[in-house]
């Protein structure tokens, strides 16, 4: 079976799906696949920066107006292993809304735009044709469908269709697990709390409906003393922080909630383009600690939307779609991704003890840093 088409997304987590909005919007015919059935969990500490609600804002997603209350937050607070402390005013309004509930409000949105979404497919392939077309071959229920179209993007997150190799994370890089659990009875208010521990972090937030998050960024060789399950690594990871064991024992586990991802290998640069252009985790995995991945996904997403459409309306060349959209991604990620690898290096540092002292000396440290780790003013275009 074939169908043609104007553009295919391959992933419909928040970068592929906010693409395929986009697209659709602009009239386009757009397909938007994914191996997985919506909605579901998601690894992710769901802390949503200020940009990233501009750009929900902006593509006319708003949980608000659908009876969904994202918690407001205001401050993040840092918790080391030996007990300092640091509080850090987080720049302009971030909220905690789960994956569960928010990559479902933009397939909605996505759908009533007109694209097309197919779940349960994996997709195994993905081959230019020689009338310049893209063939992106799939399963779905054990049988093969194929599709055709002027423009693939791939969205498809830290995991590489087969036969996809990456070339923006070193073999030499360490190598993490996300993972992620919602808890009940934990109630941390109108802050987002970092737990420091042997091999990473745990950060704790508030979703919607008093839910809390608990997610955890741990090296793969902590994660393998700690043990296999959800439950069990982050209760692991309490061991070595007194004041996350505390936090923990307040709550209840959601069943069903616990998810997790690995190996994650942060990129060294972003990759913009293969054979064709790639969005968020695909194009550039960012440490989580500064809560960008999802804006990253958004930015990148709209990025690339806006030089597609100039592509598949015949505007620009083939090779002018690849090089304003490299260029474009480039110039937006690169400076960012460097400082938050700096802050990541500097959090997981093992004089990390001595921060809560250095943040006395020096109050506007932390506020500098927190601010460091954002995008630049947002410029958002339609
Ligand atoms: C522990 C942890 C905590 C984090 N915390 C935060 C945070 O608090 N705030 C924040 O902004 N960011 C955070 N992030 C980062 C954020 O989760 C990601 O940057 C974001 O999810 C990227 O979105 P995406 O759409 O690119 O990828 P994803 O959301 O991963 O979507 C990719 C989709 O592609 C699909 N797919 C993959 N391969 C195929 C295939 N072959 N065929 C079909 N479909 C396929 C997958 O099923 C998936 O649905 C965190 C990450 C981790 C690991």
């Amino acid at each position: 079976m074939l169908n043609q088409l104007d553009a295919i997304v391959i992933g419909a987590g928040i970068a592929g799906s906010s693409c395929a909005l986009e697209l659709a919007r602009q009239g386009h015919k757009t397909v938007l696949l994914d191996r997985q059935t919506f909605p579901r969990h998601k690894t992710c500490g769901e802390f949503m920066s200020p940009e990233t609600r501009e750009m929900l804002d902006y593509l006319g997603v708003k949980p608000h107006s659908q009876g969904i209350m994202p918690t407001a937050m205001d401050k993040a607070r840092i918790i080391l292993p030996y007990g300092g402390e640091i509080e850090v005013p987080l720049p302009g309004h971030a909220a905690g809304i789960s994956r569960y509930t928010l990559d479902q409000l933009l397939h909605e949105s996505a759908s009533k735009a007109g694209a097309e979404i197919v779940t349960d497919t994996v997709v195994t392939d993905i081959h230019k044709l020689d009338n310049d077309l893209y063939e992106v071959v799939t399963r779905q229920g054990g049988k093969p469908i194929r599709y055709q179209a002027k423009a693939v993007i791939g969205a498809y997150g830290t995991k590489r269709p087969r036969g996809m190799s990456s070339s923006n994370s070193r073999e030499d890089e360490p190598v993490y697990v996300g993972v992620k659990s919602h808890y009940s009875g934990i109630n941390v208010s109108s802050q987002v709390e970092l737990y420091f521990c042997n091999g990473g972090y745990v950060g704790i937030s508030t979703i919607e409906n008093g839910l809390a998050n608990a997610a955890a960024f741990l090296s793969l060789n902590a994660v393998q003393r700690l043990g296999k399950s959800v439950p069990e690594i982050l209760e692991g990871a309490s061991r070595t922080n007194t004041k996350l064991a505390e936090r923990l024992a307040q709550g209840t586990v959601i069943s069903g909630t616990e998810v997790s991802v690995a190996p994650v290998r942060l990129s060294d640069r972003p990759e913009p383009w293969s054979e064709f252009p790639h969005i968020g985790d695909a194009m550039l995995v960012i440490p989580p600690l500064c809560g960008d991945g999802m804006s990253v996904a958004l930015r990148s997403s709209l990025l690339c939307a806006r030089s597609t459409d100039e592509y598949l309306k015949g505007r620009i060349s083939c090779s002018e779609w690849k090089s304003q959209y490299t260029e474009e991604a480039r110039r937006e990620f690169t400076q960012l991704l460097r400082r938050a690898r700096t802050i990541q290096k500097l959090a997981f540092a093992k004089v990390n003890r001595l921060y809560p002292g250095l943040v006395r000396l020096m109050p506007g440290l932390a506020t500098y840093l927190a601010k460091a780790t954002r995008l630049s003013e947002t410029r958002l275009i339609r």
